[in-house]
């Protein structure tokens, strides 16, 4: 995406070659758990992360994940998959009745918490974000990982304005 800072991750392979790319699932994420700003995300997702950083990190240093794009607090955009690639974001998930919504969907991380209410930079950029995405491929529905993985995951969470976002777009 033009205006993104491109670290290209590891973490992805081609997807089908018939594929739709209709979904967006929208998550949080943030390392350590509840702190912000430092390289955590950004190493995992490039796998570099190192096990001795923090007690958190040594039980996922060896994961294999990415998404294809990250805002940050202050609303900064870092793309790690080109759109056309399949991004190791949702793991296993069903969105109306599609098993793998790896396949078939774009990831987008929001910097954050569960329980942290998300900062009016990352609403806009999320915004101008799938504008973009929308316009270029037939998005059909937007969920968050907790509606495609329920029970195993709680991301983007209640602190995350769905109607405030529907509204922006
Ligand atoms: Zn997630």
């Amino acid at each position: 995406m033009a205006g993104a800072v491109y670290l290209p991750s590891p973490n992805c392979d081609a997807r089908k070659e018939d594929v739709s790319i209709d979904l967006l699932v929208i998550h949080n994420i943030s390392l350590p758990p509840g702190e912000f700003g430092g390289p955590g995300i950004i190493d995992l997702f490039l796998n570099r992360l190192d096990p001795a950083a923090h007690s958190y990190y040594a039980g996922i240093s060896a994961l294999r994940v990415s998404a294809h794009f990250l805002i940050r607090r202050d609303g900064e955009i870092i793309q790690f998959v080109p759109c056309p690639a399949r991004a190791w974001h949702a793991g296993p998930s069903s969105w109306r009745g599609r098993e793998r919504c790896n396949d078939f969907s774009i990831g987008i991380e929001l910097e954050g918490a569960d329980t942290v209410p998300f900062t009016d930079a990352q609403y806009a950029q999320l915004a101008t974000l799938t504008r973009a995405l929308r316009a270029r491929y037939p998005i059909a529905d937007i969920a968050g990982h907790s509606d495609i993985a329920p029970g195993r995951k709680t991301d983007p969470g209640p602190c995350f304005d769905w109607q405030r976002f529907r509204a922006s777009i």
